[in-house]
């Protein structure tokens, strides 16, 4: 007979031994100062705006030099709920299948409610804007995968939220607006009646599209007359530390099963799930190891972009950061990757590109395809259209292993998974072939 209590005991061991205390901050461990955000030479500072719309708690972590900041217990404690520590697996049937001497694990992070990473920032800024009582908290949302995220985490501190969703994903996304409202958020599509900038450009356009831009202007509107904080997806740095137990949790897992990985890989589109599994090796533990970021060919920023200040969003309502940019006004290609289709980069992994400590490539739609296919049939996971592009990688490495008969162990982050983007990967089926 299974002694249920002698199982919870070793659930909580299992625990306690892999989830950190601290999430781990790279800032005072890159190879050069990183550059400050800046503001741009008229009137309205967007730096003191941001002081404003954040958490105090969040303004405070994302300019910290600190090389470790402290979970608190109140999010740890939700961090347990929502299923972390996330499962570390070793992908034999894909190595099977490849017939590749090297070992592939990964860190899924699918297996979060909202099926990605993103609720691991999300629960955090959340929390610290719930404990400053503040009415509720405002973000946007384009495909959809930050707003559930932040419509879970709202949930789980019973604090309200408003998620403006771009007109075209409210419209064509049913499914991830309808999660969105089952957690109990109010989802309102942008651009909307609730803002002042919304109704003037209504007025002009009633059928407006909307977009990325117009739907964070509106976030913030919303945020800064309301009474409400501003609660932001990826870029900033604070979001990079939050991200940063998925590589802590690895680091000790793969300790425990005595493995030390050769070779990290993470896809990119703002950079937070990347620095979230690569940041703790890079700072604390990258002896011998190579680190490789993983891009869309159609946002061909690291082949393309270029390395200066410029605005993080659309608008140009944030305070500009120092980045590998296509330009904030660059329109990428209808990728069905959404979460790649950003035209910057957070300026720590910039940096960290820029001084060669990470290598930087990329990958067209379609051989992604065929990876998130090959990954689907020998794992059973169907990755999310974002985190495929780490699958191909890891799986073109693993055969250049098996050419040299290297008997190296890849570690990769399986970002999300992409059962709610079946449609996306039907419409790649018609678009490219079954192969
Ligand atoms: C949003 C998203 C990404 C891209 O964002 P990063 O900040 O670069 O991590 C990657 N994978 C999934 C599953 C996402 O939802």
């Amino acid at each position: 007979m299974v002694n249920i209590q002698e199982v919870n005991k070793y659930l909580y061991k299992y625990r306690e031994e892999i989830l950190p205390k601290y999430w781990y901050n790279i800032i005072p461990d890159l190879p050069k100062p990183l550059p400050p955000p800046m503001d741009p030479k008229d009137t309205n500072s967007r730096i003191e705006l941001l002081q404003r719309i954040l958490p105090k708690e969040v303004i405070k972590q994302q300019f910290t030099i600190d090389r470790f900041v402290k979970i608190p217990d109140e999010i740890l404690e939700k961090y347990v709920v929502v299923g972390r520590p996330t499962p570390l697996f070793r992908a034999i049937g894909l190595e099977k299948f490849l017939d590749t001497p090297a070992r592939i694990y990964f860190k899924y992070e699918g297996a979060l409610p909202t099926g990605s990473h993103k609720v691991n920032t999300a629960i955090a800024q959340v929390y610290y804007a719930y404990s400053e009582n503040v009415e509720g908290v405002t973000t946007e949302t384009g495909a959809g995968q930050w707003g559930s995220a932040v419509a879970l985490a709202s949930s789980l501190y019973r604090l309200k939220s408003i998620v403006f969703m771009v007109k075209t994903s409210y419209d064509h996304k049913p499914a991830r607006r309808s999660l969105i409202e089952f957690y109990g958020a109010e989802v309102v599509p942008s651009p909307s009646k609730i803002t002042r900038f919304g109704r003037s450009l209504l007025e002009n356009n009633p059928d407006h599209p909307g977009s990325l831009g117009i739907a964070i202007s509106e976030a913030i509107e919303y945020a800064l007359e309301h009474g409400y904080r501003y609660v932001m997806g990826s870029v900033i740095d604070v979001v990079l530390l939050h991200q940063t137990i998925i590589g802590l949790e690895a680091m000790r897992q793969m300790e425990l099963i005595g493995e030390e990985p050769d070779i990290i890989v993470a896809c990119v589109g703002g950079g937070s799930n990347f620095a979230g599994l690569a940041y703790p090796f890079i700072g604390l533990r990258n002896k011998g190891k190579r680190f490789i970021a993983v891009g869309s060919a159609e946002v061909p920023k690291f082949s393309k972009g270029e390395y200066r200040y410029d605005y993080p969003d659309t608008a140009g309502l944030l305070p500009l950061l120092k980045m590998i940019t296509l330009g904030k006004d660059f329109v990428p290609p209808p990728i069905y990757s959404g979460g790649l289709r950003y035209h910057g980069l957070a300026p720590s992994l910039s940096l960290l590109i820029r001084e060669r400590v990470v290598e930087a490539i990329e990958y067209r739609e379609v051989e992604v395809y065929k990876a998130a296919r090959i990954f689907a049939e020998t794992q059973g996971i169907v990755p999310a259209p974002e985190s495929a592009h780490a699958v191909k990688a890891v799986i073109d490495i693993a055969l250049e292993a098996r050419k040299r008969n290297e008997k190296i162990t890849i570690l990769f982050n399986l970002s999300g998974h992409g059962l709610l983007d079946i449609d996306n990967y039907k419409s790649m089926m018609i678009r490219y072939g079954r192969f």
